[in-house]
């Protein structure tokens, strides 16, 4: 039986982005209700990694919203970076940046930074219906650049938004050129002030499209990410029979998840264990 991966997000700059990603609530161009802050102080980064690793969390994610990562980023990010590695947490340190260049990749590889999270979101064919302000092949090519400087490769995308089944076998072709280690799945959570007007996935779409996944990407770790809660509720177990061997754990960026221990003891209540090693 599979043991179950666990990731925690530390969400380190919310908000304000100026992109017009549909499905996202940090954009500014949507009238959403969420908290706004730039860089969030490195003690309280390292108390949450400290948090995050004592709930049994392997993997621990630094987010900035916005399109691309920085100088200003770059450099924030290298010390959180180095302050977690300094404290000797031992956690899979993964940044989630946006659209980069290589030297910058490169920069955060050598202060700590061990993964790059970028999602190619949806296909390449659909992605121009859910965002005007950058393109799907810049997406492509920042994860493309995280293999080439060395960093592991963390890349999945968002589904319930309007695609289309050929939409999504598109998105995991390329995900599959791509190979990466981990792949997040998230399902979309409708809000009033998104212009994404879709309702929440019935389960049984859910679990095809994790078994697409799947299919696709057989020695990848599939993430649940987003929407979990809200599209499987407290029965979970076919999600992880579907395939799934990863889940956030805690917090979302800007939507509330389970308390952690309950998490834990639902993932032990259908027999599996704790994955002990990242990979
Ligand atoms: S670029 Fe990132 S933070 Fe900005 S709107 Fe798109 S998904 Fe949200």
């Amino acid at each position: 039986m599979q043991d179950i991966f666990l990731c925690s997000i530390c969400n380190v700059s919310s908000g304000g982005c100026k992109e017009d990603c549909k499905y996202c609530t940090q954009s500014i161009k949507h009238k959403t209700n969420i908290e706004i802050f730039k860089e969030k102080p490195i003690e309280k980064v390292l108390s949450e990694a400290r948090a995050a690793k004592n709930t049994g969390a392997l993997g621990f994610c630094l987010v900035t919203s916005g399109r691309s990562l920085t100088s200003k980023k770059t450099e924030y990010i290298s010390k959180c970076a180095s302050a977690i590695k300094k404290d000797g947490l031992e956690l899979h340190l993964i940044a989630c940046c946006g659209s980069s260049d290589k030297e910058s990749l490169k920069e955060l590889k050598k202060y700590g930074i061990d993964s790059y999270n970028h999602n190619l979101e949806t296909s390449r064919e659909y992605f121009k219906n859910i965002c005007t302000t950058h393109t799907w092949e810049e997406r492509y090519l920042t994860c493309q650049y995280s293999i080439e400087v060395g960093l592991g490769l963390c890349a999945g995308g968002i589904m319930g938004i309007g695609e289309s089944s050929e939409d999504r076998k598109s998105f995991y072709k390329s995900l599959k050129e791509l190979n990466p280690h981990t792949s997040p799945i998230n399902f979309f959570i409708p809000n009033d002030s998104l212009p994404i007007k879709q309702e929440i996935m019935q389960k049984q779409e859910a679990i095809e499209c994790i078994k697409l996944a799947k299919s696709y990407l057989p020695d990848a770790r599939l993430m649940m990410a987003g929407g979990r809660e809200v599209v499987f509720g407290k029965e979970q177990k076919e999600m992880f029979e579907a395939g799934i061997n990863a889940i956030v754990l805690g917090n979302y960026l800007t939507a509330e998840g389970e308390n952690p221990s309950n998490d834990i003891s639902l993932i032990k209540s259908y027999g599996y264990n704790l994955a002990s090693s990242c990979h």
